[in-house]
Order: C-alpha cells, then structure tokens, then sequence
C-alpha cells in the first residue's frame, strides 16, 4: 500500500475524549472514528487488524472442527420469549417493531437463533457433535459504553455454539473450544489467562473467560501464587473458615443499645465506639426480583452480589432503595439489624462464629451491641456471600493469592440444557429415545482484542503491534522521495516484499522525515525499513524494529530476502 493513496488520518493530539492508552492510540493512529456514543467506524487500518484477527480465529475454528454459519442480526422476540429471556435481558436488548407491528431485537448474542435452526435440522445422535460459527456484528445497549471499541454498543463477535448427546460428550466439546481460544490469543501475540467464571444473563452452569492482562482492565481476577488456580473476582470462593477462632469461645453478654449519632460508615462507627470492622456485622437491604431480602456480612469485608444472586436464584438483584428499607426495618438507610428484622436473613460464612457482634439497631441514630446468633435472631441460611481478599487462601490449595486486573477477550460457556429444555432440542438416541441436546456457547470480541492487544503492546510513541495482527508488517520510510536513487530503490523493495506476500506500507509522502518517523511509530508496524541518501552511498539499507531499539544496516541486494525472513521469524515467535 502507498501511504499517499491510502487514508491513515492520524492525529498529534491525544484525543481528549478517550480515557484508556489504546483507545487514545486507536484514535490517534487513524484506526476508528465514532458516530455516535458506542458506536464506530472501523477505517482501513483498523479494519486491517480486524481482519487479522478474524484470520486467525477463523484459522482456529476451522481446525478444531467448528463449521462457519451466518445468522441475522434481526431475530424475532418470539424466539426470545420462548427462551424466557425477552423478559429477562434487561435494557441491554435493542427492541423494535416492524411496519406489521412484530417486535424484534438486534442480536446481542444468538443461542436462540442456532438452537432454532438446531431444532429444525437436527434429528439424530449421528448428526453430533456439531459446533457451528459465525463472525457477525452485535447489538447491546451497554449502559456506559467507554474506552472505544473495547466497550461499544455495536460490535463484532465471533461467536460458537456446540451440540451433543449428552454431558461427557459436552464437556469434550468444552475443553477443545478452551483450547482453540488459548491457540488464538497466543497467535493473537497476546499475554492472557483463562479464569473461572461466572455465567451472567446467557445462562448455564461452568463458565471461563479469556483475560488479557493489563491495568486498565475493567475486570479483577485472582490468581493463586501456589496451584493453577485463577478466577474473575465476583466468582472467586471463600471457603468457609474451619476454625471460628477465639471469638466463639467468648460468652454471650447482654444485649445493650447504644446511640451512634449521625453516624453512618463503619469507619465512623469503628472510631465512635473504639472497635475493629471485624466486630461490627453489616446488614444490607436487597431487593430480589422485587422481594426483601436482608445479607450480613462482616464489617471488614465486601458483598459479592453475583454470588447472593445465583444463590437467590434471582433475576434482578439490587441494594433496597431507602423506600423499601424504612419498610422493612422502620428506619433509614444506615441502621439495618438482623434482630426482629422481618425478612429472609442470608449470612455470609464469616458470620456463624462471631459472638457480642454490633449491629444496626433499625432505629435511627442508634445501634445494638453484644447481638448473639441464636438467642436474638436467627439465620435462614450461610453462605459464602462476600468478595474475596487478599488475606484470604486460596480456595483450592489454601496458598497464598495475587490479584490483577484483565480485560475479558472471550468467554467459553458449558450450557447444559438450558436452551433445548426451553426450545424443545431434542434428538433420537441410538434406541430411538426422545433425548435433549447438551449446549456450549463461545465468544470473543473481535474490535476488543485488538483493543487488548494495543493496550498491551505500546509505548510513548504509540502502537507496538504483534506482527500477527500489524495492518501492515512492514513499512518502507523514504528520507528523500526527490532523490531519485533512494526513490527507486524503495519502490523495488516495495515491489519485491509485496510479491513475496509480505503486507508493506510505502510511505511515499512528500513530508519531513520527522513526521514519518513519527507516524511510523504511532501505527505500530513491527518492521521499520529506512532508506535515505546517506545509507545508500554504502548501498545499504537500515532495518529497525518497533519494539527494539537497535538499528542494523542491510545490503540493499540482500534486502527483500532478508526482511521477508525476518518477518516470518517474527511470526514463528509468536506461534
Ligand atoms: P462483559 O462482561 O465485558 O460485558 P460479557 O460477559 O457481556 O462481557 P459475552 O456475552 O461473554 O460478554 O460476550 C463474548 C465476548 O464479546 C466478550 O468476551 C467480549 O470480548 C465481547 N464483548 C462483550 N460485550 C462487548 C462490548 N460491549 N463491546 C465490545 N466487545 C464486547
Ligand atoms: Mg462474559
């Protein structure tokens, strides 16, 4: 490609716009422009990258025996009312009607659409396992689209859905999708782990997701520093603690109220009554699908609503707004106790051995000192309800924990039978049984891994591209384009590394040097091949790589066939 005829708009400025590194160089580089809030134009060098990586997922897909599909973006709410989620999505699904008046949605995922067509099509165990894929755009009218193409409303996802006779063969399906995401994201040259996960709105019942390692990731993940274990935050377990400690052996002391005036954050309450948090129970006000429901926690430690959802079985959860808490607990926001509170009373594990805990008193301004489990309310159920921290164990091996932030590039799902139950899937067994099919689901985020991996790889100059996803490999820099002889010889070099199949970028502007060296290291392109008037009085050529710093000088005759090997060794560190 010639850098004059090509349209690469970079700018100087960062963007002001943008909060995160790649989305700022994504802007800067000339990759994407927005439309409007979550929504983006992909140009050509963005959509270069794109295309890469769509390459190499669909070079994947293709080998672990997926077959490629193609499903609308339209679906019709029936299909999503079948499944039960046209109730449940939430706001995130972009509903319309038609000039008939019939609702439909713009697909933000499609297991209705493929178990449809599965039912369809599908008859027998001897038509299975069957994965199908597709690379398609979504819709989801994400409630704060940010960082770019990293979180916007329409986007493109390659997503898969596997089909099996039973569980064992499911789980089979399971493993070898776990496996071609690894082989992508490493081909994709990115640094990720595969965490556990929690499995959200699409349902079913083990999930991983594939996250890219990096700073500014919006998820948290844990690792253990011991055994091989990792998982998101909001899925990471606490066991619970075999030994309560000394606190149990306490005796039980009279049950006493004490004014806390304008009091309201355990930090506050910690300093008014000189106690530690882990001596205070804190009482949170949920709402569950529209009922009560009250969680203890421990003062030090943090709720984990996915985990007092999945437990509650509850579509929508979320903290009582004041209205609901004076109801239930006569006062405001702040005071909440679990004695004679007239709701289901959920605990986390951390509480079942604390004695004389303090508590809200439900009255305003006040609370309840030396409250027992047993003698002034009772629990309906322990649980493990709270975040994971620091100084907790690992819940697998009891080592020690780290904790990083990721960016989620793709997310693998066992589904069980969620959607054939829901959808009537079924195929005849070998005995001709009426059986339901086993599901899997599996997506990435094509524009987020690029996004990932420009997060990932870039410095204060700019991009710093696995050559894997580069828009271009190479990029030829002319000094002088005037001077004839350095001229010539960039448009052989040109010639000749294009026939040999390499993706060059000749920047054959009429500009200063320094812009182009500039713009060169904005873009990201791994191979820097300069040529100037200087270098050619030796007849040589100078070779530099975006991620190192050293220059070295090459023959211009042995230059085509030297930086065609040295991009495919590029390659070859990445395989
Ligand atoms: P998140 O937790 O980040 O919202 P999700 O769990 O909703 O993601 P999935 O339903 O698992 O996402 O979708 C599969 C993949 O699609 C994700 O792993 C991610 O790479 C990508 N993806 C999801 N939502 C977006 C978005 N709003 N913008 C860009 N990519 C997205
Ligand atoms: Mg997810």
């Amino acid at each position: 490609m010639r850098y004059s005829k090509y349209f690469i708009p970079t700018y100087k400025e960062t963007p002001s716009e943008a909060e995160v590194i790649s989305h700022k160089l994504m802007l800067r580089a000339g990759m994407i422009r927005k439309l409007t809030s979550g929504i983006y134009t992909y140009l050509p060098l963005g959509l270069r990258s794109i295309r890469k990586v769509e390459n190499i997922i669909r070079e994947e897909m293709d080998r672990s025996g997926a077959i490629e599909v193609l499903m609308p973006a339209v679906q019709p709410a029936e299909l999503w009312q079948e499944s039960g989620r046209w109730e449940a999505y939430g706001r995130e699904l972009l509903r319309f009607k038609d000039r008939h008046n019939r609702e439909a949605c713009f697909g933000p995922t499609h297991e209705e659409v493929i178990t449809d067509l599965v039912r369809k099509e599908i008859h027998s165990y001897r038509q299975m396992p069957i994965n199908f894929y597709q690379i398609q755009t979504k819709f989801r009218d994400e409630i704060r689209p940010r960082f770019g193409v990293m979180r916007c409303r329409e986007f493109i996802m390659k997503d898969a859905y596997s089909f099996d006779v039973d569980e064992a063969a499911a789980d089979k399906s399971y493993d070898v999708m776990h496996q071609t995401y690894s082989n992508i994201f490493r081909r994709c040259g990115l640094k990720f782990r595969a965490v556990e996960a929690d499995t959200g709105s699409i349902g079913g019942s083990f999930s991983h997701e594939f996250m890219v390692l990096a700073d500014t990731g919006e998820d948290e993940i844990v690792f253990c520093k011991k055994c091989s274990y990792a998982a998101n935050l909001e899925k990471a377990e606490v066991k619970p603690v075999e030994d309560p400690g000394a606190s149990s052996a306490e005796k039980a002391k009279p049950l006493e109220e004490v004014p806390t005036p304008d009091i309201k954050t355990i930090e506050e309450l910690t300093a008014f009554l000189s106690v530690s948090a882990d001596q205070i129970v804190k009482t949170l006000i949920f709402s569950s699908d529209g009922n009560a429901v009250a969680a203890l926690i421990r003062g030090d430690h943090e709720v984990n609503e996915t985990k007092l959802k999945n437990l509650l079985g509850a579509e929508q959860l979320e903290l009582a707004g004041p209205e609901l808490v004076a109801h239930v607990t006569g006062a405001p926001i702040g005071f909440a106790g679990p004695v004679e509170l007239r709701v289901k009373i959920i605990a986390d594990y951390a509480i079942k051995g604390m004695k004389n805990m303090i508590t809200g008193a439900n009255k305003q301004d006040m609370h309840l000192k030396n409250v027992n489990i047993g003698r002034d309310f009772s629990v309906d159920k322990f649980a493990d309800l709270r975040m994971i921290t620091p100084a907790d164990p690992c819940p697998r091996c009891r080592g020690p924990l780290d904790f990083k932030r990721g960016i989620e590039v793709g997310h693998v799902f066992k589904l069980g039978t969620k959607y054939s139950k829901a959808m009537h899937a079924v195929y005849l067994d070998e005995h001709g049984e009426e059986k339901l099919i086993f599901m899997g689901c599996y997506g990435i985020g094509v524009g987020r891994t690029v996004a990932a991996a420009i997060e990932q790889n870039n410095d204060r100059d700019g991009i710093i591209f696995p050559i894997t996803i580069a828009p271009f490999e190479v990029v030829i820099l002319p000094l002088q384009m005037q001077n004839s002889n350095v001229g010539q010889v960039s448009e052989e070099l040109y010639r000749s590394l294009s026939d040999k199949g390499v993706d060059v970028l000749l920047d054959d502007r009429d500009i200063r040097a320094g812009i182009k060296f500039k713009d060169a290291d904005l873009l990201g392109t791994p191979v820097r091949i300069t040529i100037g008037a200087r270098t050619l009085k030796e007849a040589k050529v100078e070779m530099k790589l975006r991620s190192q710093t050293q220059t070295i000088f090459i023959p211009v005759s042995e230059a085509p066939g030297f930086i065609a090997d040295k991009v495919r060794e590029l390659h070859d560190s990445i395989k």
